[in-house]
């Protein structure tokens, strides 16, 4: 590959150019004025910390991390932090910035916000990592509260990295504040049916295309990559909803079975032999070959930048779920559009973990837990309506699914921020 390819491609993996990318098509589309652009291209505010650890073996160590606010016009910042070592600035704003127009596509009354630092947990002791999240927590306290900036899980951080953010900020309050994240374990004011909630609401928009397709999901073959939460949600919830799970994708390959795969069957044996591979019934093969299978529905559920402009053609599925946020680059959009591919964006598809994060948030604060029913019915409803909302905006406005999801949320986060008007 010469020098030039490879710089083109690493800018194309860039999450915050993609994300740009994104929003200035559908500015321009929308019409917006320079000032506005101006306001809603720029995160409100970005904390980088240096946060001292001191490690198992008496070492002192610093560890840098990052909390980005996009936009607070619509209500608090919401969003995950992500603890990797390869986290970097430009992919916390972009994520924040996604955040921001995925709980404007879904109108909940949220802005967006990430966070991240840059550890490897991998090699790091159960005391460690809890000693890197409250120090952490302490150095973004001043921005952080259930009116100014709710966090959540991400990438490498659990409930139980909620509730050690949850305990800090509550010490230094002198009160217990639940409502301050979300995520949380179910016995300290987390909610029913967060854990599944991504994967249902991928679920959910995937039989909402499948409906307007006249498809069935029982004659629907499914692959997913990435079978973490996401994924092998969204895989136990489609394989009830009767999708035909053909192949499932994890970094040590893949298992496909044309006939369907057994989920429960396959989170057993990964549980028992450490690996997906090897499954009984199934074939193996190469991982990075499965998003090139012939389906009617690929979920990837993964990790960002796996579509690009140097794989997008080989992509055959009639539906992209994106269940990852950024899996499919901006240059890989246009590639995808000519193939007739028909993309549920990033922020539409997975924003059912936010909807019901913002469940959560209002059951904290009103010290009253639904039953489980009454949060899915209403992820449900939520999930329905927006789909319906952006594909209708798309159809009604000439643009793909994606450019219609980021102009239905500018159209909307511009809209209170003229409400608010410019304090000066
Ligand atoms: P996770 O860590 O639970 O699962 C990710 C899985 O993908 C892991 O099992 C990992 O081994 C696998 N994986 C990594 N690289 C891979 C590769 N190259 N090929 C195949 N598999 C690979 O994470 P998650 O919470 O399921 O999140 C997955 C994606 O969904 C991320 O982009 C995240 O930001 C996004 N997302 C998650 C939520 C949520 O509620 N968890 C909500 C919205 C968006």
């Amino acid at each position: 590959m010469s020098l030039e390819a490879t710089t083109n491609l690493e800018q194309e993996l860039n999450p915050w150019l993609a994300a740009e990318t994104r929003f200035d098509l559908a500015a321009a589309r929308l019409g917006l004025d320079d000032g506005m652009r101006k306001i809603l291209s720029k995160p409100a505010r970005e904390l980088t910390v240096n946060i001292p650890v001191q490690l198992d073996d008496g070492r002192l160590q610093v560890f840098t991390g990052y909390r980005v606010q996009h936009s607070i016009a619509r209500g608090p910042a919401k969003g995950g932090i992500r603890f990797a070592p390869d986290v970097t600035l430009d992919e916390v704003r972009a994520l924040a910035s996604w955040m921001t127009w995925k709980c404007a596509v879904v109108n909940i009354p949220f802005g967006g916000g990430k966070g991240g630092v840059i550890c490897d947990p991998a090699v790091m002791s159960e005391g460690e990592l809890e000693r890197i999240t409250r120090r952490y927590t302490a150095e973004i306290m001043d921005f952080l509260g259930p009116e100014r900036d709710v966090p959540a899980p991400d990438m490498n951080t659990n409930e139980q990295t909620m509730a050690w953010i949850m305990d800090t900020y509550s010490m230094h309050k002198r009160t217990t504040v639940t409502a301050v994240v979300t995520g949380k374990p179910l016995n300290l004011g987390g909610s029913r049916g967060r854990p599944e909630a991504t994967g249902r609401g991928c679920t959910i928009v995937s039989l909402q295309a499948l409906k307007k397709f006249g498809l069935d999901p029982a004659s629907s073959r499914v692959v997913i990559q990435g079978f973490g939460n996401v994924g092998s949600m969204a895989a136990r919830l489609m394989a009830r909803a009767g999708f035909k799970i053909v192949c499932i994708a994890e970094v040590e390959g893949a298992v496909y079975n044309p006939h369907g795969l057994d989920i429960a069957a396959l989170l057993k044996h990964r549980k028992d032999s450490g690996s997906i591979l090897d499954f009984p019934g199934a074939e193996n093969m190469d991982a990075h070959e499965a998003l090139f299978l012939d389906c009617d529905v690929l979920l990837p559920a993964a990790k960002e930048g796996v579509i690009t402009s140097e794989n997008a053609a080989k992509v055959r599925a009639k539906i992209l779920c994106e269940g990852a946020n950024g899996p499919t680059t901006a240059v890989a959009d246009d590639i995808l559009a000519d193939n007739n591919v028909f993309v549920i964006p990033d922020i539409l598809a997975n924003a059912g973990g936010v909807t019901v994060s913002y469940f959560e948030w209002v059951q904290d604060r009103q010290g009253f837990f639904w039953n489980e029913q009454l949060v899915n019915g209403r992820l449900e409803e939520i999930m329905v309506n927006s789909f319906r909302d952006v594909v209708s905006y798309a159809e009604k406005h000439g643009v793909n699914n994606r450019i219609a999801a980021y102009m239905l949320a500018l159209d909307r986060v511009a809209f209170a921020v003229k409400l608010r008007g410019i304090y000066a």
